[in-house]
């Protein structure tokens, strides 16, 4: 029996994140990429999972003003 090229959309969501790291074998790549192309919801899911670790990435890099730091600070002392 022939290996289908094609994956369930389960298979997909199961390695998305792997996929978005760069963490999937080629093969695997291959086939989870063309399956974005024609699943409309796995491609969705994928955008969502993109823009979610953009913003994470966002504000991780924002770190909280000076000035909110010191009063932050200072809360804290206060106990
Ligand atoms: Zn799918």
């Amino acid at each position: 029996m022939p290996e289908s090229k094609n994956i369930r959309c389960e298979e997909v969501v199961e390695h998305l994140l792997a996929f978005l790291d760069g963490e999937v074998e080629e093969g695997r790549r291959e086939r989870i990429e063309q399956h974005l192309e024609e699943c409309r919801s796995c491609c969705s899911r994928a955008d969502f999972e993109v823009a979610l670790r953009q913003k994470v990435r966002e504000v991780a890099l924002k770190r909280p003003p000076l000035r909110l730091r010191r009063k932050i600070r200072q809360l804290i002392d206060q106990f």
